[in-house]
């Protein structure tokens, strides 16, 4: 025997034993050997491996851990829809209430309307109907391939069309078989749910802030992030599992929904433990009944159950409505709720500087997630509904894909001898006055919103202030995304809009993911945006309320920063188009010190204010969009714009198949190309004086 056979005998035996151990910790919870015995056999396969990378199986246990860094998540596209319960019967806490009659009607129908699963089948309907109850898992649904028994790719759901395809992340999940044993069909799509396991979520999270690190704070939300990530390591170091429930096509021969279950089983599969196969509508009562009293003490999150008839002959006479099948219902339990204490509340103040009361707790597990922390929402919430005062018992409730959150306040003898909690009149970060804003909603007339006015000047907002400075219809500094913000101003370089205009070279090349080109383009498109016109400037600096048509409207009126700083409410209010609220906050914008110091920083490096051009109606190129590329012979970016514009056309900064023309200059580059592919007419700078008459 040559010594190449005997490496691959050695490997081959290696792969099956560990995949069987592996199943019989992870699955069956019966280990036959220790960690350290299973740690020995892993290491000798992973040397082999490396030593004969050209006999490394696919279903190899170091798979999972070893993958490449993908560039993307490629489309995966679901050759069945993946389709959603769209019936779900919904629990409000803590009656069951209707819902049981729903169940019933569902099975049997209303008097005198269609409907009800058994006039929908008929002769063909049994005596009693049979049905599957499975806990409603809280996860993040998959579809996975396996060709001749090996698990070739799998997928998110996505739409249902489409998802992403996610393999390297889903080889990396402990528990999902990479090769399926006991004679598996020649193809297959199965079905099922990624979770997190919520004592190892815990545990992570213990972890992450002892590094110092954010917590996650909702199992579902951090396990549909760690599945989108390109690097499976990362995955691969978190405690997720799947549970399969159904499957795309059903393999031939199989009759009922139970037996598919118990063929995943036999391939390999976690199937949930808790599903339950029930005769006839009371037994699904109580399977439902049942699974909501355990579902605290479960490992994983479930926020209902389904109920599916069971045959699959039954299913096929029932079919789809719309979108969804008639076969299955789903049931949706209340959000889990427990009672803590308060302990203080702090008011966090976000990037828009709107200011959020949240409550500090004694930490609490709700549904398997410890929380120390819920939002209270606003104001309006904390003091007119619930009442909060010092000391209060609250009641605190995770609901799936929300922060954790203040439901209500436990009654208690002497409570109101305690004193209210009381908003805050300034910021709690710069100290600053805060702005009142009244909700939008004309249903909730009473909610107000509170901002710190500081906008320029206030910590809290900077990075967002930042990044509105520089966005699109601002400043448009091609360039400056949250990432980059978020450096410049961590590492004190930037401190309010105008440092952006004094930052070097040197300073850009030494942060993270920045190239010399990309510094050299980001300085240029810093240097282009001094030539931007008032009303851009104004919507810029984020004066509230003032929106692209108000900063058009202030800058025509004004003309000049110099005339608007100093226009008092009355002026204000008599532009047209200008109403109470708008006045009040442009006045209380130019009355604060740290703005007005910002816009002279902002004239000492040479940010122009330029006056708006006076409206022209009926101009050259009135209703007429342009976009401009390239370098113009003579004409610079900002007098083509003014030329347009004043001719009452407008300039856009992409092109699509509503621009009228492009106008190219030298080293014009993807703007060109789309206008020839969408066939927009391109013209030069002599074309563009044609157009506006001045050739
Ligand atoms: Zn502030």
């Amino acid at each position: 025997m040559s010594l190449f056979d005997a490496d691959r005998q050695r490997m081959d035996w290696l792969v099956v034993e560990l995949n069987r151990h592996s199943t019989l910790y992870h699955q069956k919870n019966a280990p036959e050997i220790t960690d350290y015995a299973y740690d020995k056999l892993y290491r000798e396969l992973e040397d082999l491996e490396a030593r004969r990378p050209d006999l490394r199986r696919p279903e190899s246990p170091t798979q999972r851990v070893g993958g490449d860094v993908v560039a993307e998540l490629p489309p995966f596209v679901h050759e069945v829809p993946m389709l959603s319960l769209s019936n779900a019967f919904r629990k409000e806490a803590p009656e069951w209430g209707g819902v049981w009659e729903e169940l019933l009607e569902w099975e049997a129908g209303k008097p005198a309307r269609p409907g009800g699963l058994r006039k929908l089948l008929g002769d063909d309907a049994p005596p009693v109907i049979r049905y599957v109850v499975e806990p409603k898992l809280d996860g993040l649904a998959m579809e996975l391939i396996y060709e001749d028994g090996l698990f070739v790719r799998g997928g998110t759901r996505g739409d249902g069309v489409t998802g992403e395809e996610v393999s390297h992340n889903l080889r990396t999940i402990r528990n999902l078989p990479l090769k399926l044993e006991n004679a598996p069909p020649g193809r297959m799509s199965v079905r099922g749910e990624v979770l997190y396991d919520l004592p190892g979520f815990e545990k992570m999270n213990t972890a992450r802030e002892a590094a110092g690190e954010k917590r996650f704070e909702n199992p579902r939300n951090a396990a549909a992030g760690t599945m989108r990530q390109l690097d499976p390591k990362i995955a691969g170091g978190r405690p997720l599992m799947f549970f399969a429930h159904s499957a795309g096509v059903v393999p031939p021969g199989v009759k009922s929904h139970w037996e598919l279950l118990e063929h995943f089983a036999a391939w390999g599969f976690s199937v949930n433990p808790l599903n339950r196969r029930c005769d006839g509508i009371q037994e699904v009562i109580a399977a439902i009944s049942e699974l909501e009293q355990r579902r605290s003490s479960l490992d994983y999150e479930i926020d209902g159950a389904v109920v599916k008839v069971d045959s699959l002959e039954e299913q096929e006479i029932l079919g789809f409505v719309t979108r969804s099948p008639r076969w299955a219902v789903a049931f949706k339990y209340p959000p889990p709720q427990v009672q803590t204490a308060l302990r203080s509340v702090l008011f966090s103040v976000g990037r828009t500087g709107i200011v959020t009361p949240v409550a500090q707790l004694e930490p609490v597990r709700v549904g398997g997630v410890t929380v120390s922390n819920a939002t209270l929402h606003n104001e309006y919430q904390m003091r007119h509904v619930h009442g909060l005062r010092e000391g209060d018992r609250v009641i605190v409730q995770r609901a799936g894909d929300v922060i954790p959150e203040v439901a209500g306040v436990v009654e208690q003898p002497g409570r109101e001898e305690r004193p209210y909690i009381t908003f805050p009149a300034t910021c709690p970060v710069c100290g600053a006055a805060l702005d009142r804003e009244q909700s939008d909603d004309k249903k909730r007339s009473e909610l107000y919103f509170y901002f710190c006015s500081n906008r320029l000047g206030c910590p809290a907002q900077l990075s967002g202030a930042i990044l509105h400075f520089g966005s699109r219809l601002c400043m448009e500094i091609d360039g400056l995304g949250d990432k980059l913000v978020d450096q410049l101003v961590s590492q004190g370089l930037v401190r309010r809009p105008s440092d952006l205009y004094r930052l070097t070279q040197e300073q850009l090349a030494n942060l993270e993911r920045m190239g010399k080109q990309s510094a050299v383009n980001l300085l240029k498109a810093i240097d282009t945006s001094r030539g931007r016109t008032l009303d851009r400037v104004l919507m810029a600096l984020g004066v509230r309320h003032v929106g692209e048509s108000t900063a058009r409207d202030l800058a025509r009126h004004f003309g000049t920063m110099d005339v608007l700083m100093t226009a008092d409410v009355v002026a204000l209010s008599a532009v047209s188009g200008i109403g109470p609220a708008v006045s009040a906050s442009v006045a209380e914008f130019f009355a604060h010190p740290e703005n007005l110091a910002e816009i002279a920083h902002l004239r000492e490096v040479g940010v122009g204010f330029v006056p708006l051009p006076q409206k022209a109606t009926g101009g050259a190129l009135t209703g007429k969009t342009l976009v401009l590329t390239g370098t113009l012979p003579t004409l610079s970016r900002e007098a083509a714009k003014a030329k347009i514009e004043a001719a009452g056309g407008k300039v856009s900064g992409s092109v699509s198949k509503k621009t009228d023309f492009v106008v190219a200059g030298a080293e014009a580059g993807s703007k060109l190309d789309k206008a020839q592919e969408l066939g927009v007419a391109i013209v030069d700078e002599g074309g563009l004086l044609a157009l506006l008459g001045e050739a």
